[in-house]
């Protein structure tokens, strides 16, 4: 993506200010006369001895020239004040008296008389020392304290100037290289938006039957499913001008200049007609209005902001050809206002891909790397359920760079699954060093995992098992490779899932008579679904098809704190707490009993897991089996 193009005017206030300080200063020396400073009686005396040529007097100061030949006279003795540029010696017969008040003026002005002193009466300009001193010179002092706080606050000196400007960056056509081609997986949110860009262009076809255009396109899912990526290639392919601007740019910390933003930038964009104005992070001032802050109040500044946004939108029509679109992360804590008719009126989702998706953004990705010609994308993307456009991005890239560094041709299958791994796990940490004891349990508790995996109907099959760690806390994984990406799920199949997460526990139980804490996180998820079965799903028997809880709240004690009280009474809490124990007992029952079965099978693998730190494939399968003979090792 290239830069944006900027419109702005460098002007800098502190700049001016300067240069005057620096030339009134430079004046001031330069141009003054260099004098001595001499005492009144010096001044007297040297009036008495007839070597003062002419005097001019204001009301402070007396300044005296003397006459020539005298000089010698009035050579600067120590104690004296000299006044000259840069300590040169002076030169010119002045020097400065200042008068003592309250000494009458008639007897200096006979004496002067007396003694043949040409005098004159001097108003002092002061005009020019005042406004330095007075004005320039504090308002300098301000004026860059202020841009120092505005320049800590994140805005440069040229921002302080512009605070209700919008920052919407312009893009020009031709600097966008992105296009629909690089967008892969989504085709559906591609499709909507084809569409909307040739509303666009024709206006009149749409409207030909009485048809509204629409204002408002929202882009919703998760992060890194490419929602800014979709909008950039719409700019790249629209041959309209395109304001592109994140919500948080907005919000500043004083009330009004978000409004003003958005004032601007609709202004700006009506200019521009055709055009398309893209928000990203709508939900930075798009927030529900009085809830989501509490009841702390303090949240004028986003109100405001979106109140002028919903004006806005409200203000323009559509057939003028200003499109506004926007992305958000989080549809649910967006203001209904904003969604209803009129404003946001088309929502296009953009889902976390599903596996030919998965295998498309890898294609669209691998393009500009070297991969080896086993490589095949397919079994990557099988390997990479739940993961967005983002996360696959990176895979490749982070697999580029580790063929790199270990000097290959091209990127093969095993830095592509090393990746992978690194993305799901966090780096390898081949460097920690677990104690001979802690190896044997987990690699015993690994394989608990999969040894249940592997026996169980509805679970999915076992990819690779490993004990190095990775990541924070994480001291070995098993990783299983589902079939196809759910949506649904059965009964028998969320079983299986907790017998799994349990079968760690249960190896360990087996084995050793004794259990870690490393099977922590595999209660937490086993004890989640448990209790969703229970109080979401209605698979329990005893409470029957009904949900408890975890239904949405009033929008106005939405994040509060308030009005999280359950709603339903102790004694079916109790009921649910039985029953989701009694579901994690029976199951755990079960995954125990399969353990104890298969004890020898469970003690043969985990110790060939011990020595390979990982395993994986068909020698993980046949050992799962238990169809691993000597001849075989
Ligand atoms: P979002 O805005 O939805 O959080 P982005 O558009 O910023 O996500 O995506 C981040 C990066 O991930 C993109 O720059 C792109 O490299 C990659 N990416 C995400 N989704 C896709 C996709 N559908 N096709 C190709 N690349 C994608
Ligand atoms: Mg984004
Ligand atoms: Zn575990």
């Amino acid at each position: 993506m290239k830069g944006p193009i900027r419109q702005k005017t460098q002007f800098s206030l502190i700049y001016v200010l300067i240069a005057a300080l620096v030339l009134s200063v430079l004046q001031s020396w330069l141009l003054a006369p260099q004098t001595v400073e001499v005492p009144m009686s010096r001044f007297l005396a040297l009036v008495r001895e007839d070597k003062v040529e002419r005097v001019s007097l204001t009301d402070k100061e007396i300044r005296g020239t003397l006459r020539p030949g005298a000089l010698p006279a009035a050579a600067p003795r120590p104690g004296d004040r000299v006044r000259t540029f840069l300590g040169a010696e002076p030169t010119v017969a002045i020097f400065t008296t200042t008068r003592i008040s309250g000494v009458d003026d008639s007897t200096l002005l006979k004496e002067l008389e007396a003694h043949k002193v040409e005098f004159s009466g001097r108003i002092e300009n002061t005009f020019w020392r005042d406004l330095l001193f007075g004005w320039i010179l504090p308002l300098g002092i301000m004026a860059g304290i202020w841009m120092f706080l505005m320049r800590r606050i994140g805005g440069g000196p040229t921002q302080a100037l512009s605070f209700g400007r919008s920052k919407a960056k312009i893009f020009d056509r031709k600097e966008l290289k992105t296009s629909f081609a690089d967008v892969a997986g989504v085709d559906e949110a591609r499709a909507e938006l084809v569409e909307v860009v040739d509303f666009l262009r024709h206006p009149k076809k749409y409207q030909r039957l009485g048809g509204r255009i629409p204002k408002g396109v929202l882009l919703v899912g998760s992060p890194g499913t490419g929602k800014t990526l979709l909008a950039r290639a719409v700019a790249g392919e629209a041959d309209v001008p395109f304001f592109f601007l994140s919500g948080s740019e907005f919000v500043e910390m004083f009330v009004g200049v978000g409004a003003a933003r958005v004032r601007d930038l609709f202004e700006q964009a009506k200019e521009k007609a055709p055009c398309i104005v893209f928000i990203d992070e709508l939900d930075a001032i798009g927030k529900t209005r009085g809830g989501a802050g509490g009841f702390v109040g303090g949240h004028d500044e986003r109100e405001q902001t979106l109140n002028q946004l919903l004006a806005e939108m409200d203000g323009f029509d559509s057939s003028k050809g200003v499109i506004i679109m926007a992305a958000t992360n989080r549809p649910e804590v967006l203001d209904a206002a904003l969604l209803r008719a009129g404003r946001f009126d088309r929502q296009v989702v953009v889902d976390k891909p599903d596996v030919r998706g998965r295998e498309a953004i890898l294609a669209v990705h691998a393009r500009n790397v070297t991969l080896a010609p086993q490589v095949d994308l397919h079994v990557l993307a099988a390997r990479t359920p739940g993961m967005a456009g983002a996360d696959l991005a990176n895979i490749i890239n982070e697999a580029a760079l580790l063929a790199a560094r270990k000097g290959k041709e091209a990127v093969e299958m095993a830095d592509l699954e090393e990746a992978i791994d690194r993305v799901i796990g966090g780096l390898e940490r081949k460097s920690r060093v677990l104690s001979v004891k802690e190896r044997d349990i987990v690699a015993h508790h690994e394989i608990g995992h999969a040894l249940v995996a592997t026996s169980l109907p509805h679970a999915d099959p076992v990819h690779k098992v490993t004990i190095i760690p990775r990541g924070v806390g994480a001291l070995g994984a098993t990783y299983q490779l589902p079939l196809e990406d759910r949506y649904l799920l059965t009964r028998g199949e969320l079983e299986d899932r907790i017998a799994v997460l349990l079968g760690g526990r249960a190896a360990e139980e087996v084995v050793y008579g004794e259990i870690s804490t490393g099977a922590h996180n595999d209660l937490e998820r086993s004890t989640e679904i448990a209790r969703l079965m229970v109080m979401q799903y209605g698979m329990s028997d005893k409470l029957g098809p009904m949900t408890f809880g975890g239904g949405q709240q009033a929008l106005f004690l939405k994040g509060s704190g308030f009005g999280q009280e359950r709603e339903y009474g102790e004694d079916t809490a109790r009921a649910i707490d039985d029953e989701t124990r009694a579901i994690i007992d029976r199951i755990y029952g079960r995954v125990r009993d399969l353990m104890t079965a298969k004890k020898g099978i469970l003690m043969e693998a985990a110790a060939e897991l011990k020595l390979n730190e990982t395993l994986e494939g068909d020698r993980l399968r046949a050992l799962l089996a238990g169809t691993v003979t000597e001849g075989a090792r």
